[in-house]
């Protein structure tokens, strides 16, 4: 059994993808406690979906083949790198909200690898 990470096209970035959260959806993260300098913290146990995978899909690592595929996900919208759900609305949506926010103007998303040059 080996864990395999996922790197975009140019070889240089993991993908990570965009949870969003959704009280309606039908998949929830795991939760765990870190221990922090103020106490324990609760972290996951939070109800969402990839977003370019669908409500219905696994936002845990899945198993495939004797491979590990780690679904390394993200509610900050500014960390995501994955192509497929810079593409979706959900993003699109954040990323505006943000920029609004900041005052900055409005940005295409890009069409995946930005590390070449
Ligand atoms: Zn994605």
């Amino acid at each position: 059994m080996h864990t395999v990470i996922l790197m975009l096209p140019g070889g240089r970035r993991v993908c990570h993808h965009f949870f969003v959260h959704d009280e309606a959806a039908p998949v929830k993260t795991p939760a765990r406690a870190a221990m922090t300098a103020f106490g324990p913290v609760r972290m996951g146990g939070s109800r969402g979906y990839i977003a370019c995978m669908g409500k219905e899909a696994a936002v845990t690592p899945q198993v495939e083949r004797d491979r590990v595929i780690p679904r390394s996900h993200t509610n900050e919208a500014r960390a995501v790198t994955c192509p497929g759900c810079m593409q979706s609305a959900e993003w699109k949506e954040t990323m505006a909200r943000i920029r609004e926010r900041a005052g900055t103007p409005p940005e295409p998303a890009p069409d995946g690898d930005q590390t070449k040059g």
